[in-house]
Protein backbone atom coordinates (compact mmCIF):
# COMPACT_ATOMS: atom_id res chain seq x y z
CA UNK A 1 0.00 0.00 0.00
CA UNK A 2 1.34 3.31 -0.89
CA UNK A 3 0.92 6.31 1.29
CA UNK A 4 0.92 10.00 -0.27
CA UNK A 5 4.37 10.96 0.50
CA UNK A 6 5.73 7.90 -1.49
CA UNK A 7 3.75 8.49 -4.64
CA UNK A 8 5.09 12.02 -4.11
CA UNK A 9 8.68 10.16 -4.27
CA UNK A 10 8.03 8.13 -7.05
CA UNK A 11 6.72 11.04 -9.02
CA UNK A 12 9.76 13.11 -8.06
CA UNK A 13 11.96 9.67 -9.34
CA UNK A 14 10.01 9.78 -12.59
CA UNK A 15 10.94 13.76 -13.08
CA UNK A 16 14.19 13.93 -11.62
CA UNK A 17 15.97 10.31 -12.29
CA UNK A 18 18.16 8.45 -10.49
CA UNK A 19 19.22 10.95 -7.77
CA UNK A 20 16.30 11.16 -6.36
CA UNK A 21 15.96 7.58 -5.53
CA UNK A 22 19.98 7.94 -4.33
CA UNK A 23 18.97 10.37 -2.22
CA UNK A 24 16.33 9.09 -0.72
CA UNK A 25 18.42 5.36 -0.49
CA UNK A 26 20.71 7.68 1.74
CA UNK A 27 17.97 9.43 3.63
CA UNK A 28 16.63 6.02 4.57
CA UNK A 29 20.20 4.51 5.18
CA UNK A 30 19.97 1.81 2.87
CA UNK A 31 21.80 0.95 -0.26
CA UNK A 32 20.66 0.26 -3.34
CA UNK A 33 20.61 -3.00 -4.67
CA UNK A 34 21.87 -4.06 -8.57
CA UNK A 35 19.37 -2.48 -11.01
CA UNK A 36 16.27 -4.04 -11.87
CA UNK A 37 16.73 -6.36 -15.21
CA UNK A 38 14.00 -4.37 -16.97
CA UNK A 39 12.99 -6.13 -20.86
CA UNK A 40 11.06 -3.36 -21.83
CA UNK A 41 12.16 0.00 -23.52
CA UNK A 42 9.11 1.93 -21.56
CA UNK A 43 10.21 0.45 -18.11
CA UNK A 44 13.90 1.49 -18.96
CA UNK A 45 12.99 4.61 -20.14
CA UNK A 46 11.07 4.61 -16.25
CA UNK A 47 13.46 2.62 -14.45
CA UNK A 48 13.94 5.52 -12.04
CA UNK A 49 10.32 5.39 -11.07
CA UNK A 50 10.46 1.28 -10.50
CA UNK A 51 13.54 1.81 -7.98
CA UNK A 52 12.49 4.16 -6.67
CA UNK A 53 8.62 2.04 -6.24
CA UNK A 54 11.51 -0.96 -5.23
CA UNK A 55 13.35 0.84 -2.37
CA UNK A 56 10.06 1.87 -0.87
CA UNK A 57 7.94 -1.65 -0.97
CA UNK A 58 10.53 -4.45 -1.52
CA UNK A 59 8.42 -5.39 -5.04
CA UNK A 60 10.71 -5.53 -8.07
CA UNK A 61 7.58 -4.14 -10.25
CA UNK A 62 8.24 -4.38 -13.79
CA UNK A 63 5.60 -2.76 -15.50
CA UNK A 64 5.84 0.70 -14.92
CA UNK A 65 2.04 1.42 -15.98
CA UNK A 66 0.81 -1.02 -12.73
CA UNK A 67 2.36 1.75 -10.35
CA UNK A 68 0.56 4.55 -12.24
CA UNK A 69 -2.29 3.42 -12.27
CA UNK A 70 -2.20 2.16 -8.64
CA UNK A 71 -1.17 5.55 -7.28
CA UNK A 72 -3.77 7.11 -9.38
CA UNK A 73 -6.92 5.64 -8.14
CA UNK A 74 -5.59 5.76 -4.16
CA UNK A 75 -4.23 9.66 -4.17
CA UNK A 76 -5.21 11.23 -7.72
CA UNK A 77 -2.76 12.50 -10.33
CA UNK A 78 0.12 15.20 -8.82
CA UNK A 79 -1.10 18.53 -9.00
CA UNK A 80 -0.10 20.15 -12.38
CA UNK A 81 1.87 22.75 -10.04
CA UNK A 82 3.55 21.51 -6.86
CA UNK A 83 3.23 17.95 -8.28
CA UNK A 84 1.37 16.38 -5.23
CA UNK A 85 -1.07 13.97 -5.26
CA UNK A 86 -4.46 15.65 -5.51
CA UNK A 87 -5.52 12.84 -2.93
CA UNK A 88 -8.39 11.77 -5.30
CA UNK A 89 -9.31 11.96 -8.27
CA UNK A 90 -12.78 13.95 -7.79
CA UNK A 91 -10.71 16.77 -5.72
CA UNK A 92 -11.73 20.15 -6.61
CA UNK A 93 -8.49 21.46 -5.96
CA UNK A 94 -5.03 20.81 -4.60
CA UNK A 95 -4.93 20.85 -0.65
CA UNK A 96 -1.23 20.97 -0.40
CA UNK A 97 -0.90 24.35 -2.71
CA UNK A 98 -4.24 25.45 -3.50
CA UNK A 99 -3.90 25.35 -7.45
CA UNK A 100 -7.31 25.52 -8.71
CA UNK A 101 -9.34 26.93 -5.43
CA UNK A 102 -9.85 30.39 -7.50
CA UNK A 103 -12.18 29.00 -9.81
CA UNK A 104 -14.10 26.77 -7.86
CA UNK A 105 -17.16 28.88 -6.91
CA UNK A 106 -17.61 29.63 -10.66
CA UNK A 107 -17.54 25.62 -12.02
CA UNK A 108 -17.93 23.25 -8.68
CA UNK A 109 -16.57 20.40 -10.60
CA UNK A 110 -13.69 18.21 -10.05
CA UNK A 111 -10.36 19.47 -11.27
CA UNK A 112 -9.35 16.82 -13.46
CA UNK A 113 -12.65 17.06 -15.29
CA UNK A 114 -12.38 21.03 -15.29
CA UNK A 115 -9.00 21.21 -16.67
CA UNK A 116 -7.89 17.69 -18.20
CA UNK A 117 -5.15 19.15 -20.74
CA UNK A 118 -3.07 19.57 -17.36
CA UNK A 119 -3.13 15.92 -16.60
CA UNK A 120 -2.53 14.33 -19.90
ZN1 LIG B 1 -0.61 21.64 -5.66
Amino acid sequence: MLEGEENYLLDKARQEGMSAVEAEARRLGRSLPPPLDLASPVARRLRPMLEMYRLLTGFDEENPNAIFHHSVELYGPPCPKCHKPLRTVKAKFCAACGFGQAAMTSDPQPLVERKPALFE
